[in-house]
């Protein structure tokens, strides 16, 4: 990515890198306490509104870093509530993230990156390609720039990195954005509150255990190698068996599933027999499934199947004692659907639904 700036962007650090850079100009340590609140308890865009803060201390950040966020564009809302937020980013880029209503709390779904490399052949984002990988403040940006410019920002308890792009291929951006939202100096989320969703890189999913305690979702989408490595190229690498034990070794938070995301394709991946195919996959992982009907979208290779085949896949898995959700259709009419998220202006068509297969964890 191109540098458009010579001074770093506040909002890129944690709070030990503020203190870091505060202490470069001889100030105490809890100032970088101070700064954390501003951006991201109140959304500070400008070292003025820092008023604890001296004014000459003030001029001299300003000399040194900036701060910015991902400004709103547009916002387009869905008959049943859906929000589709448009956001630019410093080097005109878009990225999208969307807002779903449960009741009276949000759900927001964010975007890791411009675009994705991973090729999936259901997946209208994955057609794009890789555009770049977001920067922290570009991923935990779209929660800042919600929170403080939305009516609704202020009820957003749940966070799905489920929009634009792979999070664990843009593992360090990512998980910097995390620390810095769930700081104690900062927005304070619970990491509980917190879900990852990726294709299957199995490597980045041991590493993400390591490193933070955060809910994980798995598109899984086939029953069988032979399958998911057409459907989702990554599994020639990263193949089911590896796949699933990473998946079965992964701590999630306290008493939580690992959530299976598999979207049900007409005659692909739709019958009784994968269903079943399936629950004996998962035997003994602590899990639960989402099943997502496909969401088609001109030239897609694949059907949505009827909602009574969906039924009756779910039933089995039911049968087979695991928690299984078919998540309603969610903003249809904006074309807000997962893995269709484009960052475009209404520039190409774009499918009918947002079936985010985890939202509304609470
Ligand atoms: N890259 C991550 C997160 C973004 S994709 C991942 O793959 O998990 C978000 C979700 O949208 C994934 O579960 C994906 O399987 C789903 N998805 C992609 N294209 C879809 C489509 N056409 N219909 C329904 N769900 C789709
Ligand atoms: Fe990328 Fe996820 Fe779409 Fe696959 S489903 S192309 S990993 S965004």
């Amino acid at each position: 990515m191109k540098n458009y700036h010579d001074k770093p962007n506040l909002n890129d650090m944690s709070l030990e890198e503020i203190e870091g850079f505060i202490s470069h100009l001889g100030k105490e340590k809890y100032r970088a306490r101070q700064i954390m609140k501003w951006l991201h308890r109140s959304g500070a865009l400008s070292f003025d509104e820092m008023t604890n803060l001296s004014k000459v201390f003030r001029e001299e950040i300003e000399k040194r870093a900036r701060i910015t966020l991902p400004l709103i564009e547009e916002i387009q809302e869905s008959r049943d509530g859906t929000k589709k937020v448009l956001l630019r980013l410093e080097d005109d880029c878009f990225i999208e993230s969307v807002l779903i209503r449960e009741k009276n709390r949000w759900t927001q779904c964010v975007s890791t990156q411009v675009g994705c490399a991973m090729g999936c052949r259901f997946c209208l984002t994955g057609r794009y390609g890789l555009k770049r990988n977001l920067l922290p403040s570009e991923i935990a940006g779209q929660i800042t720039a919600l929170r403080f410019n939305t009516p609704e920002g202020s009820d957003i308890k749940n966070i799905v990195m489920m929009g634009m792009g792979e999070p664990l291929a843009n593992y360090e951006n990512t998980l910097k954005a995390i620390r810095i939202i769930t700081s104690d100096a900062g927005a304070g989320f619970s990491k509980r509150k917190i879900t990852i969703s990726t294709c299957g890189i199995t490597p980045m999913i041991r590493r993400l255990g390591e490193d933070v305690s955060v809910n994980l979702a798995v598109s899984l989408n086939a029953p069988d190698d032979k399958r998911r490595s057409y459907l989702m190229p990554v599994n020639k690498k990263f193949p089911l068996k590896e796949l699933i034990d990473a998946c079965r070794d992964y701590p999630m938070p306290r008493r939580r599933m690992i959530t299976f995301e598999y979207i049900v394709m007409a005659g692909v991946n739709d019958s009784e027999g994968d269903a079943k195919m399936l629950a004996s996959l998962l035997r003994g992982v602590h899990c639960k499934f989402n099943l997502i009907p496909f969401n088609e979208f001109p030239g897609s290779e694949f059907k949505r199947p009827s909602d009574k085949r969906v039924r009756a896949f779910q039933d089995i898995l039911i049968h087979e004692h695991y928690t299984t959700m078919t998540r309603p259709s969610k903003g249809d009419d904006i074309s807000a659907a997962c893995g269709q998220l484009s960052g475009r202006r209404h520039g190409f068509p774009l499918p009918d639904s947002h079936p985010c297969g985890i939202l509304g964890e609470k």
